[in-house]
């Protein structure tokens, strides 16, 4: 429903300027009045329109600009909402806004204020209002395909889909427990009911069994950067992340804290970690870097284990104890300083070890890493197009609704099962899909079964 009593907002909509262009929105029921105010006429709605921009004030002239109009309910927000196409300097976006703020009922908005309107006048569910998010913030094409799929309803739709089907097998359990007595309410409801319920809850387990790809792809793969101190971590972290982050230096135990950088692989977002030389130390700030590093790396999805080939030595057999988690690949670097070089990277079958001779410092070598890193992301996130959770809070909601669905199919199944035991859980799973997309009325289980059953008489 949409609220007109309250502010109009505007805001500078597009980024920080100076541009070529700044998009300047407007939000609610003064935004037509507003845009009067600026440019003297309200434009034909959803038709670019070149106007002057005045400052009502003073009547002087601010720029001119590219004015749009989308009336109430077929706006991005579902209220009338203007917009300006300026010139994209602070001085014209200043003068712009210092006027719209002087406009009664017009304010300036918070952050997220017109999504949120959006959301509350039905545009958007709030997995939608999370896809939007994700899709501003994408990195990588992968990132930004599984927002665009989010924003359009992809488990928003399905969420909805599934509460549906639920609130029609909670409404003839609900039919059973308040009609028993009338003749014309059939005596088996409650097995259609669970048949219902067996089949949502299969297809919600089958979507939370997704080993977490989609909400990886959110975050990214992590690959951390682990090895003795001086092996060439952070030469090779430079030489991956293409740019100077992290300190190279000749003495051990420089890198005390884990960086990171966010590379695109193949289309794909890596997160790698440079860890700090990890050994034991005596040092206490050491220990603590040392302490972090261990941590993030034993979380990591893979983890580069890199030697100094020219000092070929006894931490390599250390790494499965260290990262029992994750897939460990032997790097090892200096290959340059090596008596002998071997060929290019080889991934040993069955073992999860991927051997390889670099130099970090030349460079040898290192396009063949990047290409297996970039098949190891393109493998791990391969089954992401079908992924539909995302975030950690999508998996609770289904996983609350699987709960749920499994306590209302075993009550269902004990002998003298209760009717209204069953009905709670329906509804318990219900609410939970509900909270998911924001969306939850209890008015529709009523709607259902007068509907469905034309009981009221
Ligand atoms: P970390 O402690 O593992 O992070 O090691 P650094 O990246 O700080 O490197 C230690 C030293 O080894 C530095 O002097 C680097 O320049 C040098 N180094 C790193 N990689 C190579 C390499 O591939 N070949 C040679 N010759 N030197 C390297």
């Amino acid at each position: 429903m949409i609220v007109f009593s309250r502010s109009t907002i505007f805001a500078l909509s597009s980024g920080r300027p100076p541009a070529a262009i700044a998009v300047v929105r407007l939000s609610g029921s003064r935004a037509g009045a507003a845009l009067e105010k600026l440019i003297g006429r309200i434009p034909e709605p959803r038709k670019a329109k070149l106007a002057r921009v005045r400052d009502p004030a003073n009547g002087e002239t601010i720029d001119e600009a590219l004015a749009l109009w989308f009336p109430a309910p077929h706006s991005e927000t579902g209220e009338d909402v203007a917009e300006l196409q300026l010139h994209g300097g602070q001085a014209v976006i200043g003068a712009v806004l210092d006027a719209l703020g002087k406009i009664e009922g017009c304010r300036l908005a918070e952050p997220g204020e017109f999504t949120r309107r959006a959301f509350e006048n039905g545009r958007l569910d709030l997995t939608g209002v999370e896809g939007l998010a994700d899709l501003i913030a994408a990195e990588t094409p992968a990132q930004r395909r599984q927002a665009f799929r989010q924003l359009k309803g992809l488990i928003g739709d399905r969420a909805e889909a599934w509460r549906r089907r639920l609130i029609e097998a909670l409404a003839l359990v609900e039919a059973r427990i308040d009609f028993s007595d009338e003749a014309d309410v059939p005596e088996d409801l409650i097995g259609p009911a669970m048949d219902a319920a067996r089949q949502l809850r299969d297809e919600i387990a089958a979507a939370l069994a997704d080993k977490g790809r989609g909400e990886r792809l959110r975050d990214g793969l992590v690959v951390a950067i682990a090895g003795p101190p001086n092996a060439g971590k952070s030469t090779l972290f430079n030489r991956l992340a293409r740019r100077e982050a992290a300190i190279v230096s000749p003495h051990a135990g420089t890198t005390r804290d884990v960086i990171e950088v966010h590379l695109d692989l193949a289309g794909y977002p890596v997160t790698l970690l440079d860890t700090a030389g990890i050994r034991d130390s005596g040092d206490p700030v050491e220990q603590e870097g040392v302490r972090r590093a261990r941590t993030r790396a034993s979380e990591a999805d893979l983890v580069l284990w890199v030697t100094d080939a020219s000092a070929r030595g006894a931490a390599r057999d250390q790494t499965n104890e260290q990262f029992p988690g994750s897939e460990v690949w032997l790097i090892e670097n200096k290959a340059d300083l090596a008596d002998q070089i071997c060929g290019a990277p080889s991934r040993q079958k069955g073992e999860h070890r991927f051997i390889s001779s670099i130099s970090a410092a030349t460079g040898q070598n290192i396009d063949l890493l990047i290409a297996a890193l970039s098949a190891f992301a393109k493998e791990y996130f391969a089954s992401t197009d079908s992924a539909i959770v995302t975030r950690a809070r999508h998996r609770r909601a289904f996983e609350e609704t699987v709960g749920a669905l499994d306590r209302a199919l075993e009550q269902a199944a004990k002998s003298g099962a209760h009717e209204e035991l069953i009905a709670e859980e329906l509804r318990a799973a219900a609410n939970a899909l509900g909270r998911l997309t924001g969306r939850v009325d209890v008015e529709d289980i009523l709607d259902v079964i007068f509907r469905d059953f034309c009981i009221g008489k």
